[in-house]
């Protein structure tokens, strides 16, 4: 395949085929960018790409699960194929793993299995997009992670009430996360991409059997935010609508 010559940036949203996701994918298709809807399922993400460009969104679909290396080396191969850059990722594919989570009676599989998807899933993805980021005037990473991976939040007054349900592998795999995204930073440390992590707040989405109070389009605003940074915006962040996170 020949690369498509576009002077629409390129963005690719992993999980976009429903909720925070997919108005990520809505709001950057919104603002001109020519958005990848990754997704792992073939039916679910077709249907995601056809609402999107029923919307008026120039949207495409790339088969990713971000737990398999074939499938993230495939959705690089693709993009590269198709437009030899990459001019921002959004990672938003997240899990819970279920609930409850309690420590004393989790089942190891379980924390192993939400880190493989919302740690590790994001450093295999970032690592395949990376040369892809690196041939963009101005690239952008937007790792989706949670105000209740926050330590500052959890360990300051009120933190068991505030940050969510006691949940030994959710909790912390964003913890991780951010962690990971700050050596993301440092390592880029120089270049003009810029690395930020988004907490849409408490939305309504399968993720919570919608039991969030916000909706998946204002959740989605703050990713949506940082991936349409100017140069010489933040790097380095925890961002949510009121601000700045403390770690
Ligand atoms: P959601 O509606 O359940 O969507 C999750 C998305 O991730 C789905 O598209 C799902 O695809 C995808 N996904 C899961 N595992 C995947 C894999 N291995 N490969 C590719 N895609 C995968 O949940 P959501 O609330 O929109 O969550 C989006 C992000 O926001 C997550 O990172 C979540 O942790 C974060 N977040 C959500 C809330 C909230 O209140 N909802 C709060 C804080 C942070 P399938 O349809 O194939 O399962």
């Amino acid at each position: 395949m020949t690369t498509t010559s576009t002077t629409s940036k390129i963005a690719l949203v992993t999980g976009a085929n429903k909720g925070i996701g997919y108005e990520i994918a809505a709001g950057l298709g919104a603002q001109g960018y020519r958005v990848g809807v990754g997704a792992r399922d073939e039916t679910r993400r077709e249907a995601a790409v056809a609402a999107l460009n029923e919307a008026g969104v120039d949207a495409f679909g790339v088969a990713l699960d971000v737990t398999d290396d074939t499938s993230v080396g495939e959705a690089a191969d693709f993009i590269a194929a198709r437009y030899g850059r990459l001019d921002v990722l959004v990672n938003n594919a997240g899990i819970t793993g279920g609930h409850p989570q309690q420590p004393s009676s989790v089942d190891p599989a379980v924390i192993r299995a939400v880190v493989e998807t919302n740690v590790i899933g994001v450093v295999r993805v970032t690592n395949a997009m990376l040369p892809l980021l690196r041939d963009a005037p101005s690239p952008r990473i937007v790792n989706v992670s949670s105000s209740v991976g926050s330590l500052t939040r959890q360990s300051g007054p009120g933190g068991e009430t505030t940050t969510g349900p006691v949940a030994v592998a959710y909790a912390p795999s964003k913890t991780f996360l951010n962690a990971v995204t700050l050596q993301y930073v440092q390592e880029l440390v120089g270049t003009n991409i810029l690395v930020n992590c988004a907490c849409p707040g408490f939305v309504a989405t399968d993720l919570n059997g919608f039991r969030g109070v916000r909706t998946p389009q204002e959740g989605a605003a703050t990713a949506i935010r940082l991936a349409t940074l100017p140069d010489g915006g933040p790097t380095g962040g925890f961002f949510e609508d009121a601000g700045v996170i403390p770690w």
